[in-house]
């Protein structure tokens, strides 16, 4: 039951994901989805494949301290990309 206008929780969440694994985000935004993720699998899931690849990219990457947001911007391309 949801309206065509109005995200679903999972599909909010899933926009945060990126930031949420990465750390950068914050406010309202990051506890509604803290919020959802306990209560969601799939999301939970989710959430863990994107902190794992910041973990790859971390080591990939550790003398050079990537500027803010970098882990954000580059798993949204990466998720994006996904079926
Ligand atoms: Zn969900």
């Amino acid at each position: 039951m949801t309206t065509p206008d109005e995200p679903s929780p999972c599909e909010r969440t899933h926009e945060l994901i990126p930031e949420i694994a990465a750390g950068a985000a914050a406010g309202d935004e990051r506890a509604a989805a803290l919020c959802h993720l306990r209560a969601c699998a799939r999301c939970r899931l989710e959430l863990c494949e994107a902190a794992e690849t910041v973990d790859e990219l971390l080591t990939l990457a550790p003398e050079h301290e990537p500027p803010p947001g970098f882990e954000a911007a580059v798993l949204k391309r990466i998720l994006r990309r996904r079926p």
